[in-house]
């Protein structure tokens, strides 16, 4: 094995084995969280490093880089995730290659997600972003809490969208465990009207314990698998 592949086999590990203490702690089976291996900025080779350590999930939060890398690595069989902020003009080209759309955060997208799934003759799972901030955030993505059910009914009468659950990251300085705490709640009320919709996606390198605390089924972990990102150009 090459120096990185070593590299990411350790790290994979480390993450993997949080994951299950904090399982264990939160007296969850394991089986029931799923790694999300946030490959952005990281080349396709490493993608391949991740397939063959048995990752199956990997997201991506930047559209043209994604649509590249999944190109590349169609051979393996993975499980596309778009977890990023989401043009509407790019919806349709986003749904052409991701299994699952994370961050759905207003109905304008729908049509888009809708057009490219049917396109592909392939049905895309859709999570509904969420907002953990204030109301008057700077920066603030996710749709606000009270949205949820306006959006859940508009991804719901989209026959290639299949409508899984939510999605939120926890806001920058805030105690992440109070943050995924709302998150249960909002989640709690969104059930009560979308039963099957019981997916969570929350959790990331520096919260991903706190994150399967409050219910998470879903992490999406970059940093402590791959590494620092090289910086933004
Ligand atoms: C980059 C990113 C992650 C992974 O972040 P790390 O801190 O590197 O684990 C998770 N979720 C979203 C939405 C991201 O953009």
């Amino acid at each position: 094995m090459s120096g990185r592949s070593d590299e990411i086999a350790t790290r994979l590990a480390e993450t993997r084995a949080r994951i299950e203490a904090a399982c264990a702690a939160a007296d969850r089976d394991p089986a029931e969280v799923t790694l999300v291996a946030v490959t952005k900025f990281f080349p396709a080779a490493d993608v391949r490093v991740l397939a063959d350590l048995g990752v199956t999930h990997v997201g991506e939060n930047r559209h043209q880089e994604a649509e590249a890398k999944a190109a590349e690595c169609a051979d393996l069989g993975l499980t596309w995730h778009f977890i990023g902020g989401l043009q509407s003009n790019k919806a349709a080209a986003v749904a052409a290659y991701a299994d699952v759309v994370e961050s759905v955060d207003r109905a304008k997208l729908v049509g888009g997600l809708q057009r490219g799934a049917d396109e592909r003759s392939h049905a895309v799972d859709v999570l509904l972003q969420v907002s953990l901030d204030p109301p008057d955030a700077e920066g603030r993505s996710g749709a606000d809490p009270d949205q949820l059910e306006a959006l859940g009914a508009a991804v719901d009468d989209a026959p290639m969208l299949r409508l899984q659950g939510l999605m939120a990251v926890a806001p920058l300085g805030e105690d992440p465990a109070a943050a995924f705490e709302r998150l249960a709640a909002i989640r709690r009320d969104f059930l009560d009207v979308h039963p099957a919709a019981t997916r969570l996606s929350a959790g990331m390198s520096g919260d991903l314990e706190q994150a399967i605390t409050a219910g998470a089924t879903h992490v999406r972990v970059g940093s402590a698998v791959l590494g620092s990102r090289p910086r933004l150009k």
